[in-house]
């Protein structure tokens, strides 16, 4: 099976790197970004930094897919709680995800609803989630992290405000939110190719007087780390 990995910062892939116990075989320059390409008898793996916000995880996306003879999409990464039970380290597995800047609400569209799409969220492939999902519960080191499995929204703003994040969860029903995901689901949505998106949880998004930022910058390490176990996980069940 031929897996792609995209994170958006290199501390994320780094984490994802130590999971990954196969040959390194080559690496690739495409528009900026290295795709480090590992390969064992039975699967490959493309991992790949893309940079932060939608713009770099679509162009990141899309190149996978172009070049790569990819099978499965998975982004691995951190991103900040919307949900109040949800806190640092937990680890979240999409069901949907949703691009909750998208706003063109005066033409009567709904907030998040990409314009003239035929899907208002994008549906991460069920196999693989529940792949995700297996590996995690069953994985020793998270023992004492929730692992859930619900709505992302994506886009192109750090959440540090207590308002934001419940309006987020209150408008999407949304539990986590990040910067990459959603768009990486809209190019596979697009590509007619499955895909899975996997968060640990570096802040709380401004809520229960958290300082986002702060924690983002003293969590974002040992959040990785936590999202990453989800790729030791799969590759050992694939
Ligand atoms: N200071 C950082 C910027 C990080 S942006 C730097 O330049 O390196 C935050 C990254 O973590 C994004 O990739 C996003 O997907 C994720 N993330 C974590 N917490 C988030 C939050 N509260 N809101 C939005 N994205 C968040």
């Amino acid at each position: 099976m031929n897996i792609a990995i995209i994170c958006a910062m290199s501390e994320e892939l780094h984490a994802v790197q130590q999971q990954i116990k196969m040959p390194l075989i080559s690496q690739i320059d495409k528009a900026g970004n290295k795709y480090y390409k590992y390969s064992n008898e039975k699967n490959t793996v493309v991992a790949v930094v893309s940079g932060i916000g939608k713009v770099n995880a679509a162009i990141t996306t899309q190149i996978l897919l172009d070049n790569f003879d990819v099978d499965y999409v998975l982004n691995v990464g951190v991103a900040g709680s919307v949900s109040k039970v949800l806190s640092f380290g937990d680890v979240v597995v999409a069901k949907d995800l949703v691009q909750h800047d998208f706003d063109i609400t005066t033409f009567g569209y709904k907030l998040g609803q990409i314009a003239r799409l035929d899907t208002f969220s994008f549906q991460a492939d069920q196999w693989l989630s529940d792949l995700l999902l297996d590996g995690l519960t069953s994985e020793k080191g998270l023992k004492n992290h929730n692992i859930s499995y619900g709505r992302i929204v994506s886009g192109d703003q750090f959440i540090n405000d207590a308002e934001k994040a419940e309006f987020l969860y209150d408008e999407f029903n949304a539990i986590a939110c990040e910067m990459e995901g959603a768009a990486v689901a809209q190019v596979c949505y697009l590509n007619k190719k499955p895909f899975a998106v996997v968060r640990a949880l570096s802040d709380m998004a401004g809520q229960a007087s958290d300082d986002a930022s702060h924690s983002f910058e003293r969590l974002k390490i040992m959040a990785a780390d936590c999202a990453a176990l989800a790729i030791k996980q799969l590759l050992e069940r694939i």
